[in-house]
């Protein structure tokens, strides 16, 4: 059997955190076994649904990596179908007109509700065979009386639920619309998923969705639900936990394959091993290893693994990454020396490539003005002279490497009789405007030798107007 696997997300908002898991958990499964992976936009919702929340979601998608093979469907594009549907159940009685008004259902519930049932719809309409007139008809599904469904979930194990329990459900409205649970079914149905992968808010769906899959004689998939996620204060995870959205991590300056192995780890786990390269991930995963319980979200260890990813994965590609970045900040990233140089300079002192791009910035465009704490200490003193030496010695230097830049910052300290630290402290901040840079002799020869003479210049100039020259 080919695994068949799909995300169904209903376009009403960004990726979320907890939708991108459960994308990430069905590529997953898919992408073990050899199957193919279904996206399918769940957008019968017509008022809550939009273009720009399916842009978002696929935007996430591509952002994460989570490729489809097969997709994305719409399913207002399939109403036909659902409609042929409703009439083959009309036609097997396996589905009934029910001409029930709001009054009555309301009379029904209240009176439900006063004998301390549970308010559930009684079928009356069950063996209607006239029609209403003035009623226009709702389609709903003959629930069994009797039985019990049983769902094999491959996280949770065997859940029992009773059909007593469950009533008849709408699976088409009086326009002729179809309700979600119906639409899944039909999709499920036609787009062959064996498993299906979601939050364990539709588990209570699920008995109702097989009842219907039965009816239409169709196999049943196999079902997994994956605990919700909790914020750090053990609600259900929101906005007010910090960014939801898949592309505000983005934003934020994560790389994707950092948030992929948080999102992995958030409900799944492979003996104590917390990092996971996306191959691994696919070698690894099952779904017999998901957590029972919710997990909660730790921004401080997806931060970590964010500094990790930088700090260990290929410079090219960080670099790609931080080139977006910095065009975030209004730079061309062909106004300087290479991003990969930068981020090889940069990562070990940056956790996001936001903070990699705004450190970096002044080695692309003159900085505005100098951090103030820093021009105060390191441009009094030995400064003036120390710049003067070293404008010198910098023109002059033939060779421009670490190497060799370091070398003269040696000299130029021996010769003036000062510590190295005096030479390096008014150069770094003559060049980057702040106290902080990587290794200053990598800083200046990324720079390049021109931006740095005019860097000088700037900071004697800013020197003398000052009167500490
Ligand atoms: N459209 C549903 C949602 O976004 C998912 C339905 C399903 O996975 O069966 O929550």
């Amino acid at each position: 059997m080919t695994i068949r696997t799909r995300f169904a997300p209903s376009p009403t908002g960004y990726l979320h955190i907890g939708g991108a898991r459960t994308a990430l958990f069905s590529w997953l499964y898919a992408r073990r076994h050899g199957g193919t992976f279904v996206l399918r936009i769940e957008d019968t919702d017509l008022e809550r649904s939009t273009a720009e929340s399916v842009n978002a979601i696929l935007e996430g998608m591509t952002w994460l990596g989570l490729e489809y093979d097969e997709g994305p469907f719409y399913q207002t594009e399939r109403f036909d179908r659902y409609r042929q549907v409703t009439q083959q159940l009309l036609d097997e009685g396996k589905a009934y007109k029910c001409y029930c008004t709001r009054e009555e259902l309301d009379a029904m519930r209240a009176d439900q509700m006063a004998r301390k049932e549970k308010p559930r719809y009684d079928g009356r309409c069950r063996n209607r065979s006239e029609p209403r007139p003035g009623v226009e008809p709702v389609v709903r599904f003959r629930n069994p009386d009797e039985g019990q469904v049983t769902i094999e979930d491959m996280v949770r194990g065997q859940v029992l639920v009773s059909n007593a329990e469950l009533d008849d459900l709408i699976i088409a409205r009086s326009d002729g619309t179809p309700t979600y649970n119906f639409t899944v079914v039909v999709d499920d149905l036609d787009m062959g998923i064996t498993h299906v992968i979601r939050g364990d808010d539709h588990l209570s769906n699920t008995p109702r969705q097989m009842n219907i899959l039965a009816a239409l004689g169709a196999p049943l998939p196999r079902y997994a639900h994956v605990p919700m996620i909790l914020g750090a204060d053990g609600s259900r995870l929101s906005k007010r936990h910090g960014a939801v959205s898949v592309m505000q991590y983005r934003d934020d300056g994560y790389l994707p394959e950092a948030v992929l192995n948080y999102l992995v780890r958030l409900g799944w786990s492979h003996g104590d091993q917390e990092v996971f390269s996306v191959d691994e991930m696919i070698e690894l995963f099952d779904l017999g290893q998901i957590n029972h319980s919710a997990s909660s979200f730790n921004p401080d260890k997806l931060l970590w693994l964010n500094h990790h990813y930088l700090m260990h994965g290929d410079p090219l590609h960080v670099a790609h990454h931080l080139r977006w970045h910095l065009g975030q900040l209004g730079i061309d990233p062909t106004d300087g020396p290479d991003p990969v140089e930068i981020v090889k300079a940069q990562r070990e002192r940056c956790k996001t490539l936001v903070d990699m791009a705004r450190h970096s910035a002044f080695f692309y465009r003159d900085f505005a003005a100098y951090d103030e704490k820093a021009a105060q200490k390191n441009f009094a003193g030995d400064a003036p002279r120390v710049l003067e030496a070293l404008r010198a010695a910098l023109s002059d230097l033939s060779d421009w490497q670490r190497e060799a830049i370091h070398g003269v910052l040696a000299s130029t300290a021996e010769d003036l009789g000062v510590k190295l630290g005096s030479v390096a402290q008014p150069l770094r901040v003559a060049v980057t405007g702040t106290s902080v840079s990587p290794p200053i002799d990598v800083t200046v020869e990324l720079l390049g030798r021109e931006k740095t003479l005019c860097r000088i210049d700037r900071a004697r100039e800013f020197v003398r107007a000052l009167g500490l020259g």
